[in-house]
């Protein structure tokens, strides 16, 4: 592997976050990770991964060495039995459908997006919606690891099991991940319907509606006053019936059908809050809207997340629902995003580490109750800080870790 010590500046997916690393690296075996962080540990800089810079948020953002993970993609093995695969970290979430359909085997959710990295996705949360379905990072089994003394480590809930709590969601600040085993599933089929429906509709049904399909989530476009619901039911047909509406209904394997195309430039808040708050914060929100900004013209999407066991989950121990704003990437997202935020956070509202907020780390530790056990981990396996940028660094909690919260 090549490093470069002279390297361009990087930028995130929307433009709107750049830095300017001092070192890059785009490893294509897995001892490159090693030596990239040998490399920058004797330079005294910090370490970042990135994968596709999806990210909103300066979560990915390098200010000292970089690694590339472009070079490092694909599948390295599949157990059909335990429907189980091994990928290299860099690999794309669209590589993933035609890398396992042969194998009869999907993901069992996806995001509204598909372009994401396996590393990138899973490091802040990234998720798709339906009631029962988790996010990504909660599919992680196993990973591979490089600390920072530079070495590989395998991890999950059995082998060095608290290295695997703050890896499978890590923010990027405990080591480079370079392999995921995934649980996964049977490849499945679904009937993708769409709508649009006015809000004084939808949200009296809102509840029954989210039952009734795998996958349910809408866009509320205010200029229009209109949700374009979505909905994605599983199906064994392998076509449309005659009375479809082929406008508005589509049908084939999951990972032809979940993810969608967004090439305009945005930026985006999103908030995971209780599920039972999920409809009065989507109401308070649209008001708010429909008051202070009229002209808006980005939409707020709602999907839904099932609860489950991360530490750095916005799902984390709580059924919930997930709410994000957009704005247009030429504009300024301050005022429209602290309205928002004022309204998440009344809801018990916790951010997706991928998108903007403004919370401290303070703040974080009130939201996410093992957040310093997180720190106290992480402090444990890179006491120098080597997985620590200033962005990171910037949402430490000032409280000391509580030593007793940071055990398995
Ligand atoms: C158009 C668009 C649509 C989106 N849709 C959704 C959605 O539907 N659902 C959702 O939840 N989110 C969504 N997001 C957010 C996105 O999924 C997350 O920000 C995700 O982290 C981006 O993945 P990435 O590969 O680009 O990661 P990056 O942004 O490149 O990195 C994210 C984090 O992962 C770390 N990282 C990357 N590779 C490694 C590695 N090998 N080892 C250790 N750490 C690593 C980085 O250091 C960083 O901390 C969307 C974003 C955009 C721009």
């Amino acid at each position: 592997m090549r490093l470069i010590t002279k390297p361009d500046s990087w930028s995130n997916w929307s433009g709107r976050q750049s830095a300017s690393p001092r070192l890059v690296g785009q490893p294509e075996h897995e001892a490159d990770f090693s030596t990239l962080v040998t490399a920058a540990r004797e330079q005294g800089l910090t370490v970042r991964a990135v994968g596709a810079s999806h990210s909103h948020s300066r979560v990915a953002a390098p200010d000292g060495a970089l690694a590339v993970t472009d070079g490092w993609q694909g599948l390295i093995d599949v157990d059909t039995d335990h429907q189980q695969a091994t990928f290299r970290s860099g690999t794309r979430i669209f590589q993933t459908g035609p890398l396992l359909h042969p194998h009869g085997l999907a993901l069992r959710n996806q995001g509204d997006i598909d372009k994401q990295s396996l590393a990138g996705a899973t490091a802040t949360g990234t998720h798709g919606t339906g009631p029962a379905l988790q996010n990504l990072s909660a599919s992680i089994r196993r990973l591979r690891i490089v600390l920072a003394s530079g070495e590989i480590v395998e991890c999950s809930h059995d082998d060095n099991p608290e290295v695997f709590e703050v890896a499978r969601l890590s923010l990027g600040g405990v080591g480079l991940v370079t392999g995921l085993t995934l649980d996964l599933r049977a490849c499945y089929r679904l009937h993708e319907r769409v709508w649009l429906e006015h809000p004084d509709t939808v949200m009296p049904r809102i509840d029954e509606l989210v039952a009734a399909t795998r996958h349910f989530e809408f866009f509320w476009m205010p200029e229009r006053d209109r949700c374009a619901v979505k909905t994605l039911t599983e199906t064994d047909a392998v076509a449309l019936p005659a009375s479809a509406d082929p406008r508005r209904e589509r049908l084939g394997w999951s990972h032809e059908i979940i993810s969608s195309i967004r090439d305009e430039r945005h930026t985006e808040m999103e908030y995971a809050v209780p599920a039972e708050r999920g409809p009065a914060c989507f109401v308070e929100l649209r008001a708010m809207i429909q008051q202070h900004f009229p002209e808006l013209t980005w939409p707020l999407e709602y999907r839904t997340l099932a609860a489950d066991d991360l530490w750095l989950s916005p799902a984390s121990h709580r059924p919930t629902v997930t709410i994000s704003a957009h704005q247009d990437i030429t504009l300024d997202d301050r005022p429209l995003f602290e309205a928002c935020e004022e309204i998440f956070r009344r809801h018990d509202g916790r951010p997706h580490w991928g998108k903007v907020h403004s919370c401290t780390g303070d703040e974080l530790a009130q939201m996410y109750p093992q957040y310093r056990a997180w720190w106290a981990v992480r402090d444990r396996l890179d006491p120098d800080g080597v997985f620590v940028t200033a962005d990171l660094s910037a949402v430490r909690p000032t409280t000391q870790p509580d030593r007793s919260d940071a055990h398995v």
